[in-house]
């Protein structure tokens, strides 16, 4: 046994006061108590001037990339080695920003399950999609996950559940990363979408649907998916999610991935969005900053329903998101005053770089920030 003791302590509903010393026997953690706690004479005591806190959950992974510009489009490039060494790399940068789980909504040739069913000690526990489900051409269908009918769609389903996935991931609208597909419209057929839903749940899976489009989130809820990824809510005049959609969310219980968060100072440095996302901006008379705003405030909406949500932050997809980086989801979705990207009265504009807000890991070599310590419940 050992002990870990730190002047504060989340315990995933309230701060505990005066701190914590927590005892871990093995991998399993056998007591909390006060700060000022006497452990036995043979317990080593580690102490860090942090705070402990149950291990985090990103929801939206793709272990397969590693956040560099094109790394989910390159991945099926990759070799199987090639493809495990970039899974191992991400699943160590988790690790080290807290992350104890990890749901991989998109990877190829199913190279993550056999990371979630060997479960290395010290890596998070996983779930994963496989590759998500799409059209021919349609957003990540380089991932090998395109079908064409609702046959095919069906099959796609069975052959995910023989293969052991934990959910099924569909893309309802096009995407951001694929050039050629539409960011305002959906993929699939209102019969397609159906299918792929009827069939998991038919087979005991959940499905988890990609949508960025007002169209698409309405698509989606049609179907009658179990969560919905983004939930952007883009239209030709910008980011509209009306109060019908919020209630229909609510009344099905879907759950909510909203994907915020994002790596403010790596922004400063990028390009810009790629050109179909920017067209489909300029079109809307948006910018970034102003799109992240309007997000931050269907955000706000989502919480004054009460409507059910889980904090991930689409890790390894971009610069933007290096694995790591759910804090800043978590923050963003939370509404937190503090939060650099909160649109409140006097909030510091989002694109001006908060550094320190937030632990971060170095991207360089993963180090934690020294004063965070997370403990795995
Ligand atoms: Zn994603």
């Amino acid at each position: 046994m050992h002990a870990v003791r730190a002047p504060h302590a989340f315990d995933g509903t309230r701060f505990l006061p005066g701190g914590a010393t927590v005892l871990v026997d093995g991998d399993h953690i056998s007591g909390v108590e006060p700060f000022g706690y006497d452990v036995p004479h043979d317990c080593p005591v580690t102490s860090y001037d942090g705070t402990l806190l149950p291990g985090l959950f990103d929801n939206h992974v793709h272990l397969v990339a590693d956040g560099a510009v094109g790394s989910l489009e390159r991945a099926p490039s990759l070799t199987d080695d090639d493809l495990d060494r970039a899974i191992e790399q991400s699943l160590r940068q988790q690790a080290t920003a807290g992350v104890t789980t990890v749901r991989d909504l998109g990877d190829t040739r199913y190279r993550t399950l056999g990371f979630r069913d060997r479960q290395d000690r010290g890596a998070p526990r996983i779930l994963a999609a496989g590759p998500p489900i799409t059209v021919p051409g349609g957003h990540c269908h380089f991932l090998g996950g395109a079908v064409s009918g609702a046959d095919e769609a069906r099959r796609a389903v069975v052959e995910r559940r023989e293969r052991g996935v934990d959910v099924v991931k569909v893309m309802a609208s096009g995407g951001m990363v694929t050039a050629g597909t539409d960011v305002l419209g959906v993929q699939f057929s209102p019969d397609e979408l159906t299918a792929v839903v009827g069939a998991a749940h038919a087979l005991g899976l959940r499905v988890l649907a990609h949508a960025h489009s007002l169209a698409g989130i309405r698509h989606a809820l049609d179907a009658g998916v179990d969560g919905i990824e983004h939930f952007t809510g883009l239209t030709a005049d910008g980011i509209r999610v009306p109060d019908d959609v919020l209630e229909r969310v609510a009344s099905a219980d879907v759950v909510l991935d909203l994907t915020l968060g994002f790596d403010r100072l790596a922004l400063a440095s990028m390009p810009g969005p790629p050109p179909q996302v920017q067209q489909a901006m300029e079109r809307a008379g948006m910018d970034f900053e102003s799109a992240y705003t309007a997000r931050l405030a269907v955000a706000s909406r989502v919480r004054e329903r009460g409507i059910r949500v889980v904090a991930g932050a689409d890790s390894g997809v971009g610069p933007l998101k290096q694995h790591g980086s759910v804090v800043p989801a978590v923050v963003d979705l939370a509404g937190s005053p503090t939060s650099p990207g909160h649109s409140g009265p006097g909030s510091p504009p989002i694109s001006s770089p908060s550094p320190g807000t937030w632990p971060r890991t170095c991207r360089a070599c993963a180090h934690p920030k020294p004063s965070g310590f997370v403990v795995s419940p």
